[in-house]
């Protein structure tokens, strides 16, 4: 094969993921980072013996991340240390149930059993279904790029793509757990999983049932050095394999030729010649700015967002043994929380607030005796910016909430704060009004309005990460980037 010389714009995971993958096939690799660090929405904060990861917290098939470190070298094992999580997740409702949820199945659907009206087998067969339509699926919506899913399910046994084929499409995910369980409790932390890509249980289709799969069936894990770790792994391994990143370097403009292709990148710095390009840019920023000349595909020019976040970080200064490191106190009006960001556009009064401590497993991530509180409410991709009176509402609802469920005034205890909301989060990381996963699923068509990992008109430009297919969160943008790898082999 021909070796080329290929630019990657974005350090985010995938564009990292997309350098390991192409060096070590043996092209020659630069990376264009506009920050000074890599990561992108995967990033962290350090501040007097407190550090907190500011973006992604939940890490399932790290077996992804393990494929990438032995490219080179399969028989090397498992060098990146991570750690199954015994609990994956705590659960709150107002009415004083918790629901912890452990990562062995039949462990969960006994505490679920134990914690609400809901019979035991009916959680076990749900994620059983739930594990079918995953490996039905996988091959086709997720590991090759869509446009081939014909191909691709040709090489599946019949057998294996009947779960798929058995769920009603036009179903909402909601509609679909509410079919299965009896238990609000239940059917509220089921459709918890359609904010893993930040989209509305109550629009986004039943398919995305598959999401519960991978944090229930296959475990949710967590790296020993906190998630911030996975970036620099995956960086070390890039620049082993030869990979060059140039930080401080935001990519402007393409240099188009007449025959449909791109034959150079604008920077501030001077002009960068290159056979091929890797947009890892979410790309709805792309078209509106780097690749502003060329025509927005219709995944852009009818983009409808994903949610948002507006995100405290709070150091405490006390330890919280009620709580886990993954927790999530529920909004009693699940689906007027999901009007709020995805029609009124609004805050909403009573938010489901997620708190992440990275310190309850890494221990070195506060100082003695504190924890890092990683707060967080679902808002929506804002047309205008939220003003300040709007992240002190915010506040005020996120702390109301937690005295309600929790009995605890976290205010007393905080001794050093951030703020992260979606301009911070557009700013540092080019995505558009701070969408957190690109476009949002709600339609059972997202899938495939979503920009595809090859342009169609220029032949040697490539899309990968979370705003491309086959979606956002870090084991989608992994596979992204290993479909990038295959549409550069096939030019
Ligand atoms: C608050 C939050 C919580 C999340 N939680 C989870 C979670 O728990 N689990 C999970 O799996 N996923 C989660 N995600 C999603 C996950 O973080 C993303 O899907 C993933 O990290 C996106 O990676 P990416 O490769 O698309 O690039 P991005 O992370 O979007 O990075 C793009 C990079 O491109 C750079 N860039 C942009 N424009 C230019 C330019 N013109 N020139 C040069 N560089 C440029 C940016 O600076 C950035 O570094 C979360 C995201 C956020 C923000």
């Amino acid at each position: 094969m021909k070796q080329n010389k290929i630019t990657i714009i974005g350090s985010g995971i995938s564009g990292i993921a997309a350098a390991i993958r192409l060096a070590a096939k043996g092209h020659k690799v630069l990376v264009l980072e506009q920050n000074k660090v890599a990561g992108g929405k995967i990033g962290q904060i350090k501040h007097d013996g407190f550090r907190f990861d500011t973006g992604p917290s939940l890490f399932t098939l790290p077996k992804l991340v393990d494929d990438l470190l032995n490219i080179d070298n399969p028989h090397k094992g498992h060098y990146f240390n991570y750690k199954k999580l015994e609990n994956t997740c705590r659960y709150f409702y107002e009415d004083g149930t918790i629901i912890n949820a452990p990562s062995e199945a039949s462990e969960f659907a006994d505490e679920v059993a134990a914690k609400t009206t809901e019979p035991k087998d009916n959680v076990k067969e749900y994620l059983i279904s739930a594990k079918k339509l995953y490996n039905a699926t996988a091959d086709i919506f997720i590991f090759n790029p869509l446009n081939r899913a014909f191909e691709t399910a040709k090489r599946i046994a019949p057998s294996a793509l009947r779960p798929l084929l058995k769920i009603n499409p036009l179903r909402t995910m909601h509609g679909e757990n509410s079919r299965w369980f009896k238990s609000d409790h239940v059917i509220q932390l089921f459709d918890r999983y359609a904010t893993y890509n930040g989209s509305s249980p109550y629009l986004a289709p039943s398919v995305l049932k598959v999401i519960s799969h991978l944090e229930h069936n296959t475990g949710a894990y967590f790296p020993e050095k906190g998630m911030y770790n996975i970036v620099e792994m995956l960086y070390q391994k890039a620049i082993g394999l030869g990979v060059e990143f140039r930080f401080g370097t935001e990519a402007t403009g393409l240099i188009i030729n007449n025959n449909n292709t791109i034959s150079g990148i604008k920077t501030k710095k001077g002009d960068i010649k290159t056979d091929i390009v890797v947009s890892d840019i979410d790309v709805n920023t792309f078209y509106r700015h780097t690749g502003r000349e060329l025509t927005k595909p219709r995944a852009v020019k009818k983009s409808s967002l994903s949610s948002s976040a507006i995100i405290f970080y709070w150091g405490m200064e006390r330890t919280f043994p009620e709580l886990d490191i993954h927790n999530i106190l529920f909004s009693k009006d699940y689906k007027g929380e999901f009007d709020a960001i995805f029609h009124k556009r609004e805050l909403f009064p009573d938010p489901t607030v997620y708190i992440f401590i990275s310190s309850k497993v890494v221990k070195t991530d506060a100082p003695e005796g504190c924890e890092n509180w990683f707060v967080m409410i679902n808002v929506p991709s804002p047309e205008n910016k939220f003003r300040k009176e709007h992240i002190n509402t915010a506040r005020q609802n996120v702390i109301e909430k937690i005295q309600k469920v929790l009995n605890i005034n976290p205010e007393i205890h905080i001794r050093f704060e951030e703020v992260a909301t979606p301009e911070t989060i557009q700013t540092f990381t080019g995505s558009f009004k701070g969408a957190l996963y690109g476009n949002n699923s709600n339609s059972i068509w997202s899938a495939f309005l979503r920009h595809k990992n090859r342009s169609s008109k220029y032949r040697n430009l490539f899309f990968t990460g979370g705003s491309v297919h086959p979606g956002g969160g870090i084991p989608l943008c992994l596979a992204s980037a290993g479909i990038v790898e295959k549409e550069i082999e096939r030019i």
